[in-house]
């Protein structure tokens, strides 16, 4: 078969404990004014605002407590562009990211973000170059320090969708795996099970190509074998440090091959109900995998997503003998050891399963799953999941 693939991310990438530390100098050189944007603890970015203000740099903070919206990007542009930014800077978990790379993407684009957005917006293209960004990430993780979409929701359409764009993409990623090491138990689960779940579904995709292949088959090594070590010790510096590198490389992977049913669903999951992203993704993962096979086996058995989810399996066991289902087994048995809850602990109930079909079916997420799947199969998953 011809080898064909593009590839695209960050400028400039910097690994690895204490390159926080580097942020500075390199911020000085992007810009006079940083909008810097937090989580829901701002107190947390201290140290890096005191020295980006030793290095002439002048911080405009902007704290986003919870997971980005419509209307946030809105106010942030205005505070922005009031306090003449020239350059963002997010330091945070997925959220702050994503509503960094909002805000950089405004800041130099006129009109309102429903302008741009996918699905719900009028999805124009983005006309200018995003502001120069600096991605920070403090989870591990979305991988959204190496992708080109930033994901808002809309509490009045209840649903996530994207902005998106090449140019999107932050001028710099500092992926610093001592920022991830007082994160809560429940946050090291979830995000790191969306990290694994970023990892599987651009493999098993139909958009893979030979490049991200090596991203996923290092990154799934990594991360089985890292989230037993992460949960029992959050001070593990080398199971964080192997826990920053499969997010980073599953970004880099889902950012290039698309991802599948588990992020279709966690779409208008994350709109209608109050569930971290990381969390649905997770209660998600283990029935999405064994529907996949299931359907593929039924429908398409000469498929080389079959094989895959064998090699993917055999990644996460380290046994050379598994088989496709033995993946569902241990994803199963991790959700369980790192005690994800069920959908049903953020208020999924069955009468909510035709709606999700219908806008999960819809999610552009669902157009790299391995196979497209019936209605009656994206309602096994979800049945499975609550
Ligand atoms: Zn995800």
């Amino acid at each position: 078969m011809a080898m064909t693939f593009e590839f695209a991310t960050t400028a400039r990438i910097l690994f690895g404990e204490g390159k926080v530390r580097e942020v500075p100098a390199a911020a000085a050189a992007m810009g006079r004014r940083a909008l810097v944007v937090t989580g829901g603890s701002p107190e947390r970015a201290a140290p890096l605002v005191a020295g980006l203000e030793a290095a002439g740099v002048a911080c405009a903070p902007f704290a986003v407590a919870g997971e980005p919206a419509i209307e946030m990007v809105r106010r942030g542009n205005e505070y922005a562009r009031a306090e003449r930014c020239d350059l963002v800077i997010a330091i945070g978990g997925g959220s702050a990211i994503d509503a960094g790379k909002a805000l950089a993407a405004m800041l130099t684009n006129s009109g309102d973000p429903l302008d741009y957005l996918e699905v719900i917006g009028r999805g124009q293209p983005l006309g200018h170059a995003s502001a120069p960004f600096i991605a920070i990430p403090t989870t591990a993780g979305t991988g959204s320090e190496v992708t080109r979409n930033a994901v808002l929701a809309s509490p009045q359409h209840r649903v996530k969708a994207s902005l998106r764009g090449a140019s999107m993409l932050p001028k710099l990623a500092v992926v610093d795996p001592e920022l991830t090491l007082g994160l809560p138990r429940a946050v090291t689960a979830s995000t790191g099970l969306d990290a694994l779940t970023q990892l599987i579904e651009p493999y098993v995709g139909v958009r893979a190509n030979a490049m991200t292949d090596l991203f996923s088959v290092e990154g799934i090594r990594r991360a089985a074998g890292a989230l037993p070590r992460v949960w029992e010790d959050g001070g593990d510096r080398q199971a964080r440090t192997d826990m920053a590198w499969a997010s980073l490389l599953g970004g880099l992977a889902l950012a290039n091959a698309g991802l599948g049913a588990v992020h279709g669903f966690a779409a208008p999951i994350g709109g209608m109900f109050p569930a971290p992203h990381g969390a649905a993704c997770a209660a998600l993962l283990p029935h999405t995998i064994a529907v996949n096979i299931q359907a593929l086996r039924a429908r398409a058995p000469s498929s080389p997503a079959l094989g895959r989810y064998a090699e993917v399996a055999r990644l996460l066991t380290g046994g050379s003998q598994a088989n496709a289902e033995d993946g569902v087994r241990w994803t199963a048995e991790i959700c369980k050891k790192l005690e994800i809850p069920p959908l049903r602990a953020y208020g999924v109930s069955e009468a909510d399963i035709p709606l999700l079909v219908e806008k999960a079916a819809q999610a552009s997420s669902m157009m790299g799953n391995p196979i497209v799947l019936t209605p009656q199969e994206l309602r096994q998953i979800i049945k499975g999941a609550i």
